[in-house]
């Protein structure tokens, strides 16, 4: 299948061009064509599946359909959850627009609202908003959503998580009834499924992949370790495997923060990203890991959720999720666009009921193993076992200090963090080979908002 038999413009297939994608995604392939029709289309779909350009080009199509009225109004909305989604967004909106005479921005909160109203002024087409900002300067009667005809809710499920059910509600009064609407969620809970049916007319049920095909060709394994010794293994996983683009993930903001501010320290640049940030300091953060600028960047989950950073290699869980839903979501950052992909996990006795949970919710067993002068000292050794005198670790090794005086000098293969995996004793938990393939089941909760973001 090609983008041309999806039935796109010139304008559009030009610009697609210009970005070099050669064939549609599945959700591209399934969504384009249905919501050129007109038809409302309610789709199961993670970031990371080409799920902006499934519903933005068409979107861009069908809105050129109209000559631009003298004075622009909006004429589509696209809800997003966060900031940094939200701006994600428009950059796509942006790319596939190129060739048409469509204005689109972008609002959110955490900046200052002056910028945003004199650009609103000027008249757009396209608006995409995180409900909080929305609400707040359609409430100061600088928006008007009285001439949407199209409306888009992305990543709804984490909308609803994060509180913004009411929100949505009051938004959807503001419009008129006949719109088209495309809803997008990774995951379909029983309020999703609600709100559903109280926006979308007759949906198309839209699918990217019932298994999730990226997430497919993650390597996950978990390593053991004491918790006070973190920092000290995930700084000597970085450098030993010369990594240069991580993301890692912390329960916490201080805890990113702290862990950013030792990487550094341990000449790994790092920058934290998180609900306290300024929006400034988080947009400087992607941006300078998205250039790789900065190797290192510390998420939390709320402040990571839509991040679209392409061809991720690695990612760290610093801390467990308590929420095993959280997992996949941050699980879903690597492995992207067919690229292979490593997820490690550092759990400390603590977080093996974490572990547990998750496994659960994968239905598989994640692979275990203990880094050689890691061993943890304390709790259960891998499986739940009990430590006992025949199955303490033996190995008595120091971490050795392998790091060289400069980054870029003398770096291994990247093949010790597995490499060096200790099976010692057996205690090391073989795992299940089929912990490598992780089924995404439907989450059934819809809590989860350990970062604790702010509610733009
Ligand atoms: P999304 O799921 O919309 O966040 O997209 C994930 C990534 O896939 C983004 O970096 C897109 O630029 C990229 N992408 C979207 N569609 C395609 C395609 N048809 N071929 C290759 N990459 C794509």
């Amino acid at each position: 299948m090609t983008f041309k038999e999806l039935g796109l413009s010139e304008a559009l297939l030009k610009a697609v061009a210009d970005k070099g994608y050669d064939t549609p995604s599945p959700i591209q392939e399934k969504a384009i064509p249905r919501v050129l029709e007109g038809k409302d289309i309610l789709a199961s779909a993670q970031t990371g599946t080409g799920k902006t350009a499934g519903f933005a080009m068409p979107m861009i199509q069908l809105l050129c359909k109209t000559e631009p009225q003298k004075r622009r109004v909006i004429r589509a909305l696209v809800l997003t959850p966060t900031r940094e989604l939200a701006a994600q967004v428009l950059e796509d909106i942006q790319t596939y627009s190129k060739y048409v005479d469509l204005r689109s921005m972008v609002i959110f909160g955490g900046v200052n609202q002056n910028p945003q109203v004199s650009k609103l002024r000027s008249g757009i087409d396209i608006l995409v908003a995180t409900p909080g900002r929305l609400m707040d300067l359609q409430n100061q009667g600088f928006i008007s959503l009285r001439d949407v005809e199209f409306l888009v809710l992305d990543e709804a499920d984490r909308m609803l998580d994060m509180g913004f059910l009411r929100d949505i509600k009051k938004i959807m009064s503001m419009m008129p009834d006949k719109r088209q609407n495309l809803l997008f969620s990774a995951t379909f809970s029983r309020e999703i499924r609600t709100l559903a049916n109280g926006i979308l007319t007759n949906p198309v049920t839209v699918e990217a992949t019932p298994e999730n095909t990226t997430a497919e060709l993650v390597d996950q394994l978990v390593y053991r370790c004491d918790a006070k010794r973190k920092i000290e293994l995930i700084t000597k996983l970085i450098w030993d495997g010369n990594w240069h683009h991580v993301l890692v993930f912390t329960r916490t903001k201080h805890g990113a923060n702290r862990l950013s501010e030792k990487l550094n320290k341990a000449n790994i640049t790092a920058a934290a990203i998180h609900g306290n940030k300024s929006q400034g300091a988080r947009t400087k953060a992607l941006a300078g890991f998205k250039d790789k600028e900065i190797s290192v960047l510390v998420a939390t989950d709320i402040a990571a959720r839509g991040l679209d950073i392409p061809l991720l290699p690695y990612v760290i869980n610093f801390e467990l999720p308590n929420v095993p839903e959280d997992y996949v979501h941050r699980i879903g950052r690597t492995g992207r666009a067919g690229a292979s992909g490593q997820a490690i996990s550092l759990v400390s006795a603590d977080e093996i009921e974490y572990v547990r949970g998750i496994e659960k919710l994968l239905g598989t067993r994640l692979e275990s193993t203990v880094i050689e002068g890691f061993e943890p000292t304390s709790g259960p050794v891998d499986g739940g076992k009990k430590r006992t005198k025949e199955n303490k670790p033996t190995g008595t090794n120091k971490p050795t200090n392998s790091r060289p005086a400069n980054r870029n000098q003398g770096r291994g293969n990247g093949t010790n963090a597995t490499g060096s995996g200790n099976s010692n004793s057996g205690n090391s938990n073989s795992g299940n080979s089929n912990g490598r393939n992780f089924r995404r089941k439907p989450r059934n909760t819809s809590g989860g908002n350990t970062g604790g973001n702010s509610r733009d």
